[in-house]
C-alpha cells in the first residue's frame, strides 16, 4: 500500500485550476495501491481537468479497516457531541461554497448558478437537516427507551404472563454510499449526513465522473474535526471500487443511487450475503396535462421540469400526456418557449438556462436515441432559435450543439419529439438527457394507463384546476412522488423513493435514520 500522500488542506483556486485526487482512508490522502489513474474530461471544453485513482478492493479493504475501527468511538459519543461535528462541516461547506460550485460546474457541465444555488447549498443543508433531526431524535445507545409497553398476554405462556417490552435502536456499523455524477456532492451527502448522524461510519463511492467535490470534502471533514475514519472515500470504477463495496463481508448496509442496470446487478451481489440495501434508481418520469391546466404556470414549469440541469435529473418528466383537445396549442407553445427561454451555453455564463452533457460517452448515448427515433419516422425538433442563440455555431443532425469557444464540449439541444408511440424505445427508455416526448390522450383513464405502462415508478406531475382530479389521478400513479401544478417542491422530511424498477427502500426524514439504525426488541419478565 502506498504511503499516505501530503495534501494541503487549502481549497484550491477557482475554476480554471485542477484538483489533485487520493483515496481519504482514515483521515489520510492515498494514492491507489494500483498506482495508476485515468483521466477525467471537463464536459464542457472537453478537456482533461484531473486524474482519477483507479483504486480496486485492496484499497476498499484498507478503507473499510479505518471504518471498522472507527466505528466503537464515533457511536458511543452522544447525539450532541455528533451534530456537532456536522454543523461544523456544514459551516465550512458553506465558507467555501463557491469555490466548490466552480468545480462542480468544471466536472459535471451544470451550470454554476445550479452548483451555487442547489448542489453546494444542499450539500451544506443535507449535514444541518441531519444534525437537527438525530437532536431531536437522538438514536444513540444509551437513549434506548424508545416505545414501552406493558404486556400481559404471551404467546405460549398463561394469560396472567407480564412483560415490558422495548426497542433498542442502534447504529449498525460500516455503511457502503455509492452514488451517481448528476448531482454528485448533494446525492452523496443526502447519505453520508443520516449514515453518519445515527453514529455509523462509513465508505463512499463517487461516480468516476465527477470525483472532484467529493475530494474536496474531504479537506473539510479533516478541517471540521470529524474523527480519522469515520468517513473514508475511495475514488474509481464501479466494476471494481463499487462491486468490492457491495460484496465486503464487513459492510452490512449499502445505499445506492444510479441507473436500473446497476441497480440489478448490486441487489444480486448483496442478496446472498443478506444486506441490507437502498436503491435510488433511473425513471421515466410522465407529466399529465389536462385541458383544465393553466397554460401560463405550465408551461414554464414543465420546461424546466424537463430541462434542468440538461435533463439530467432523475425526476425530469421526459414523457408529456396533453389531452387532445389541447394538444396543439401545448406543443406549439411549448417549443416557442424553450426557443426564447432555454438558452444552452457555457455553463459558467448566468444566462445560459442548461450547460453540457457529463460526458462524451453519455452525449453519444443520447444522439443515438435520437437517432433511433429519427429512424422510426418520429417528428424530432431541435429547439433552438439561432437568432436568439447567437453564440451557437451549428446543430448537428442528432442535435449535437456548438458553442463559440467551446467547441469541443458536450452540448446537446433541447429535443422534443412527437408522432412516436407509446411502445417505442424513446417513450420506454429513460434517456437522462435534454429529450422530452409529447403524445395525446382522450380520457382520465387513459392518461392514467399511459403514465403507468414503464417499467418505472420514480416521479410524475398532473397538471388541472380540478383538486378532486388532481386526488383521483395522483393516487392511480405508481411513482413515489407526484408533483400537483408544481415540480421539484420538496420538503425533506417527506419519504423519498421509487416503485417499480425505479428503486427499493426510502430516503428522507426519519426514513433515512432507519435504514442506517438497527432495531431490536427486548422484552423484560
Ligand atoms: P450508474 O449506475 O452508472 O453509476 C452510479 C454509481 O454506481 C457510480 O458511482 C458507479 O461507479 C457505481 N457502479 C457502477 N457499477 C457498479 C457495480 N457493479 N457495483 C457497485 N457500484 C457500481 O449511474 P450513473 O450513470 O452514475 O447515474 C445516472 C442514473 O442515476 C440514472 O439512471 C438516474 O435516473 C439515476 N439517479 C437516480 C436517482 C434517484 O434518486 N432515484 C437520483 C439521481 C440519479
Amino acid at each position: 500500500m502506498a504511503s499516505p500522500a501530503d495534501i494541503s488542506l487549502k481549497l484550491p483556486l477557482p475554476y480554471t485550476d485542477s484538483i489533485e485526487i487520493r483515496n481519504f482512508i482514515g483521515g489520510k490522502w492515498y494514492a491507489p495501491s494500483s498506482n495508476s489513474y485515468f483521466d477525467n474530461y471537463s464536459p464542457s471544453t472537453g478537456k482533461v481537468i484531473s486524474q482519477i485513482p483507479d483504486s480496486n478492493a485492496a484499497d476498499v479493504d484498507l478503507a473499510v479497516q479505518a471504518a471498522t475501527d472507527a466505528f466503537p468511538r464515533w457511536s458511543a459519543l452522544s447525539t450532541q457531541q455528533r451534530a456537532a461535528h456536522i454543523h461544523k462541516l456544514a459551516d465550512l461547506i458553506e465558507e467555501n461554497l463557491e469555490t466548490m460550485a466552480q468545480f462542480e460546474t468544471m466536472d459535471q457541465g451544470k451550470t454554476l448558478t445550479m452548483s451555487r444555488n442547489v448542489d453546494i447549498a444542499r450539500t451544506a443543508t443535507n449535514f444541518r437537516y441531519y444534525a437537527n433531526y438525530v437532536l431531536g431524535n437522538p438514536t444513540e445507545p444509551s437513549s434506548v427507551s424508545t416505545y414501552i409497553k406493558p404486556f400481559n398476554s404471551a404467546e405460549g405462556l398463561p394469560i396472567s404472563a407480564q412483560a415490558l417490552s422495548y426497542t433498542n435502536r442502534s447504529p449498525v456499523g460500516v455503511a457502503g454510499l455509492i452514488s451517481p455524477w448528476n448531482l454528485p456532492l448533494y446525492l452523496l451527502s443526502w447519505k453520508i449526513a443520516p449514515c453518519i448522524a445515527a453514529g455509523n461510519t462509513c465508505v463512499c463511492k463517487p461516480s468516476e465522473f465527477t470525483s472532484i467535490t467529493a475530494m474536496m470534502l474531504t479537506r473539510l471533514v479533516k478541517q471540521a474535526g470529524i474523527p480519522d475514519g469515520v468517513i473514508n472515500i475511495v475514488f474509481g470504477l464501479g466494476s471494481s471500487v463499487g462491486n468490492s463495496l457491495v460484496t465486503h463481508p464487513k459492510v452490512p448496509l449499502i445505499s445506492f443511487t444510479g441507473g436500473t442496470i446497476t441497480g440489478k446487478k448490486i441487489a444480486a451481489a448483496a442478496a446472498p450475503m443478506f444486506k441490507h440495501i437502498s436503491l435510488e434508481l433511473g425513471g421515466k418520469n410522465p407529466a399529465l396535462i389536462f385541458d383544465d391546466a393553466n397554460l401560463d404556470e405550465c408551461i414554464p414549469t414543465t420546461v424546466r421540469g424537463s430541462f434542468q440541469n440538461q435533463g439530467e435529473i432523475c425526476l425530469c418528466s421526459s414523457r408529456i400526456y396533453v389531452q387532445r383537445s389541447i394538444y396543439d396549442e401545448f406543443v406549439a407553445r411549448f417549443k416557442d418557449y424553450i426557443r426564447n427561454n432555454v438558452i444552452v451555453g457555457d455553463p459558467t455564463d448566468q444566462n445560459s438556462f442548461y450547460g453540457a452533457l457529463v460526458s462524451k460517452p453519455h452525449f453519444e448515448k443520447v444522439q443515438s436515441v435520437v437517432q433511433k427515433a429519427q429512424s422510426e419516422g418520429a417528428h424530432v425538433e431541435f429547439c433552438v432559435d439561432l437568432s436568439v442563440s447567437t453564440h451557437i455555431k451549428s446543430i448537428g443532425k442528432n442535435g449535437s450543439l456548438q458553442v463559440s469557444g467551446l467547441e469541443d464540449g458536450y452540448f446537446m439541444a433541447p429535443t422534443v419529439i412527437t408522432d412516436v408511440d407509446q411502445s417505442s424505445t424513446v417513450v420506454q427508455e429513460e434517456i437522462f438527457g435534454p429529450v422530452v416526448v409529447i403524445l395525446p390522450f382522450d380520457t382520465e383513464q387513459e392518461a392514467i394507463h399511459l403514465a403507468n405502462d414503464v417499467v418505472y415508478g420514480l416521479a410524475a406531475t398532473v397538471w388541472s384546476l380540478d383538486q378532486a382530479k388532481l386526488r383521483r389521478v395522483s393516487s392511480q400513479i405508481v411513482a413515489g412522488t407526484v408533483w400537483c401544478n408544481c415540480w421539484m417542491v420538496r420538503n425533506l422530511d417527506m419519504p423519498f423513493g421509487g416503485f417499480k424498477a425505479s428503486g427499493v427502500g426510502t430516503e428522507g426524514g426519519g426514513y433515512s435514520i432507519d435504514f442506517f439504525t438497527k432495531k431490536q426488541t427486548v422484552c423484560l419478565g
